[in-house]
């Protein structure tokens, strides 16, 4: 796949990231105001990426922490390892970030456990502050520092919702599949499939995203499009290439997956 670099005049390393609205002016004045930013959207839209090319445009270093139902504050700030007969402080991911002026992404922030958002709390309000309490240290964010978080509000229950508290502590961006001019260029431009041919796999993604919340989830992430594309650039057969990028992983219903069979004959 043909990820990174990107068209942006005279920089270099930039993964390519094409823009849907004006998420980058928000970001970069989010960044320059010293502000937290979430953002929100389903699976395989874009979020990461963005935040890739944001930090990589800011000149920023980049820590990214994938959260998951274990991922404690520890996990984050750092903890006390033995090496060599000895302890040793080891700074975590967050703690990283804030000392060197860093950009902090948290994917699927609400997946973390609860004691993250005590130490989200102090980072995301004017204090701009993090506190280790393990050590005593308190570090005062950079003006580099940021904070970004994303969750994907389809998978939320009861259990697992942002807190208002904590939501309303970030600037917020809703991120949505992109419109099928944006989409067939990304997915051109990332598979190296011909732009003739990724037009009407982003047009049966339309399709199945209209039928998401009745049999499905959710709908086809731009990320799935892309795998399919890159599987039909390299060799494989149409049908293959969309029973094993589209159809199984987006269900393990058999009614369901022949439900997408009918539509995939119908747009092709
Ligand atoms: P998310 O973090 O929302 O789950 P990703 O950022 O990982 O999704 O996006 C999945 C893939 O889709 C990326 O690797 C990238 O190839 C592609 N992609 C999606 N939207 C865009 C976009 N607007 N510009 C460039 N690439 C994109």
């Amino acid at each position: 796949m043909n990820a990174h670099m990107t068209d942006i005049a005279g920089q270099q390393d930039v993964p390519f990231y094409r823009p849907v609205g004006n998420e980058c002016t928000v970001f970069e004045t989010a960044h320059a105001n010293g502000l937290p930013l979430l953002l929100k959207g389903p699976t395989g839209c874009g979020k990461t990426r963005f935040v890739e090319h944001m930090a990589a445009r800011l000149g920023r270093p980049l820590y990214t922490v994938a959260c998951h139902d274990d991922l404690s504050a520890a996990d984050l700030i750092g903890r006390y390892l033995l090496r060599g007969g000895e302890t040793e402080w080891v700074d975590g991911p967050l703690t990283r970030a804030v000392r060197e002026g860093a950009i902090c992404y948290l994917d699927e922030v609400v997946e973390a456990r609860k004691d993250v958002t005590v130490v989200l709390h102090p980072l995301t309000d004017n204090r701009r502050r993090l506190l280790i309490d393990r050590t005593g240290e308190e570090l005062a964010a950079p003006s580099g520092f940021m904070l970004v978080a994303s969750y994907n509000p389809g998978y939320q229950n009861i259990l697992k919702r942002l807190k208002p508290s904590t939501r309303q502590r970030f600037l917020s961006i809703g991120f949505g599949f992109p419109d099928a001019a944006t989409e067939i260029a990304v997915v051109t431009r990332e598979s190296g499939l011909e732009e003739n041919r990724v037009a009407p796999l982003v047009r049966l993604a339309g399709h199945v995203r209209t039928l998401s919340g009745m049999d499905l989830e959710e709908g086809i992430s731009t990320r799935l499009l892309i795998y399919a594309a890159t599987l039909i650039a390299g060799g494989m057969p149409l049908e293959r290439a969309l029973e094993v990028a589209v159809i199984e992983p987006l269900t393990d219903e058999a009614d369901v997956q022949q439900a997408l069979r009918d539509l995939i004959a119908v747009v092709y």
